[in-house]
């Protein structure tokens, strides 16, 4: 479907104007976008031939094309005319979403879809499983007065390397003695990912749900392990006239250690390197706080990535992309394994459910099962309180 007549023409132009994305039009087509997109690594893709075809209101809404951004946040960052890539980007997927027209790589979002819609969760899992991850495990339900509500996000709860984080987390947080409890069958998935493949609508379904239980439980300060929920939570919850005062597990385990609350008693002698998660990285700006957890910890080499805080490479799971196929030899993901290896790496550590669930992917497809390990930050933290 080539959007050639006039009501699409203006259609596509509207609706990236009324997602925030009017600022297409000041794009001059420099390409510096292209240039430090992490897909040319990888194949060719052109953001700035998808701006300069939306300008005209010419996009192939059935292509590949608009569904292959990241959002990985390094093209606006580069961008010399304040261009908003990913907000344009992300409106050609709402035309696309409300026409019901996906190719083939898009075509699991339906399916994510529903099961957001009946369960909640984008993993085809069933609402009333959503706190067995905490089985065996000293967790209470979140009542009010209580030090911080834990919101573990969909993978946490249901993916069973992911459980691992959650409960390292929670292993954590009792040793200390942080007055904590969770929502169970209560929380819902924040919604960032859905919103970035267009589905506004079912996006608001979710954040409303979310804030309706967040009130009518008395939350006032919440702790996430991923930087989506962290992201969507702080900075696109105020849409709803809401506002709660949302920690990423990097910066609570940071002010748990310097408060005395926290302290490390076992050596962890390994050389570790960190991955900074786009969505706390360029989206969120939190480069420190992981990076001094990890220092303070007995024995740790920290090694620095060839790509880090700012100029992060992406693993390729945001924006949607985790429910997508990408095929092997066009992995982010790979590229990130190498470059651990690369520096010497034994470990290759994160923060983000999203960047596990790849990195561990590739580990298994480029049989480096022996070559590195991949972990959360609690997952070393857990090994050395
Ligand atoms: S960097 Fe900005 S101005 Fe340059 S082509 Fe990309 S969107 Fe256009
Ligand atoms: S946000 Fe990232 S993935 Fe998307 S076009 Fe820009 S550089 Fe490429």
């Amino acid at each position: 479907m080539k959007m050639e007549t006039v009501a699409p023409f203006k259609e596509i132009i509207d609706v990236i104007k009324a997602n925030g994305g009017d600022a297409f039009k000041f794009c001059y087509q420099c390409g510096l976008c292209d240039v430090v997109c992490p897909w040319n690594r990888v194949r060719t893709f052109s953001m700035r031939k998808l701006i300069r075809e939306a300008t005209f209101g010419l996009t192939e809404i059935e292509s590949d094309d608009i569904w292959r951004c990241t959002t990985c946040g390094r093209c606006p960052q580069q961008c010399p005319r304040g261009v908003k890539q990913i907000e344009s980007g992300v409106a050609l997927r709402r035309i696309a979403t409300e026409y019901g027209v996906f190719p083939a790589t898009a075509k699991p979002v339906k399916t994510i879809v529903a099961s957001l819609t009946a369960e909640g969760n984008p993993l085809n899992e069933e609402r009333k499983n959503r706190a067995s991850w905490a089985e065996g495990l000293s967790v209470k339900p979140f009542t009010e007065g209580m030090e911080i509500l834990y919101f573990p996000g969909c993978y946490l709860s249901y993916d069973p390397r992911l459980k691992k984080v959650a409960r390292a987390t929670v292993n954590i947080l009792n040793k200390a003695g942080v007055n904590f409890g969770i929502l169970g069958t209560k929380e819902n998935c924040c919604g960032e990912s859905i919103r970035k493949t267009g589905d506004e609508e079912l996006f608001k379904r979710l954040a409303k749900e979310n804030i309706k239980t967040f009130i009518d439980s008395g939350v006032k300060r919440i702790l996430v392990s991923s930087p989506h929920c962290y992201h969507t939570f702080k900075n696109e919850y105020p849409e709803f006239m809401v506002k709660f005062d949302i920690v990423h597990i990097t910066q609570f385990l940071f002010e748990l250690i310097n408060s005395g609350r926290l302290k490390f008693t076992k050596e962890y002698v390994k050389k570790v390197a960190y991955h900074d998660p786009c969505y706390l990285g360029r989206h969120n700006s939190i480069y420190d706080e992981p990076r001094a957890v990890l220092q303070k910890i007995p024995g740790l080499i920290l090694k620095e990535l060839p790509e880090f805080r700012k100029a992060s490479l992406c693993c390729g799971g945001g924006g949607g992309r985790i429910w997508m196929e990408t095929v092997k030899g066009e992995r982010f993901s790979e590229l990130r394994l190498d470059q651990a290896i690369g520096e010497g790496a034994e470990e290759l550590v994160t923060a983000c459910p999203y960047c596990i669930a790849m990195f561990e992917d590739s580990r298994i497809v480029m049989n480096y099962d022996e070559k590195i390990q991949i972990k959360d930050i609690t997952e070393i933290v857990q090994e050395v309180i």
